[in-house]
């Protein structure tokens, strides 16, 4: 049976937030609140906005404008989202590798807003092929990552976000992975008391993976040694 696994973009593998603190940087001198704001923030935030022409929302009028300076120059920046840089250098090419190895089906899922240049999902197979992953499936969905995750039918779900963890735990029959960097007694409490795995690193939870969704275990010194030259 083919196990099939996605991955959610930023904050799994790409780092947007290093990549919004650096654009509010050069904008205003420091980063502020806008830099912890995530792109499903903002997607969600420019639908709702499509949706009722005057939204005023709950930010000050300060924050307001600083969030949408920022965004301004997000949205205007040809081809923002393959600039940014990875979490981890070795991930996508390690993915690429299990995917190989254990005949599985990735998916890559984001819900970042468009910029100029190419559409969002061109931008992104080109950066996951800069990473080294040849080929690349990538969905652009908003709304619940359940919907998505059962109508892929995923066996797993890596993602950054509890929220989205929470509706593939909830509305499909995906295992859930909550990437979690730093320690967070109540949030990874809450995930494993609903099933949902927790990992530290995006490298913590492809070891997680390689362990439940490969069918076997490699044995034997040759195979153990080819996957360090592999990975390293
Ligand atoms: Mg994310």
């Amino acid at each position: 049976m083919t196990v099939r696994i996605a991955f959610d973009m930023d904050g799994v593998l790409a780092d947007f937030a290093a990549a919004i603190r650096r654009v509010e940087s050069r904008l205003f001198g420091t980063p502020s609140t806008v830099a912890a704001e995530t792109p499903e923030d903002e997607a969600e935030h420019e639908e709702a906005q499509a949706a009722h022409a005057a939204n005023a929302g709950a930010r000050s009028r300060e924050a307001r404008s600083r969030h949408d300076a920022v965004w301004n120059a997000i949205h205007n920046t040809v081809d923002f989202w393959t600039t940014l840089a990875p979490l981890d250098p070795h991930a996508v090419r390690r993915i690429h590798e299990m995917m190989l190895r254990h005949r599985w089906e990735v998916f890559f899922i984001t819900q970042r807003p468009a910029t100029q240049g190419q559409t969002v999902q061109r931008q992104t197979q080109q950066w996951l092929s800069q990473q080294g992953f040849d080929l690349p499936s990538v969905l652009v969905i908003g709304g619940s990552r359940g919907a998505a995750a059962a109508a892929l039918r995923l066996d797993f779900h890596v993602d950054d976000s509890p929220q989205h963890c929470l509706d593939v735990a909830c509305d499909s029959r995906a295992r859930a992975l909550l990437i979690v960097p730093e320690p967070d007694a109540v949030t990874e409490n809450s995930a494993k008391r609903l099933r949902i795995g927790v990992a530290r690193s995006i490298g913590e939870a492809l070891e997680e993976l390689e362990q439940k969704a490969s069918g076997s275990q490699p044995t034997g010194i040759l195979s153990r040694l080819s996957q360090i030259v592999d990975w390293r």
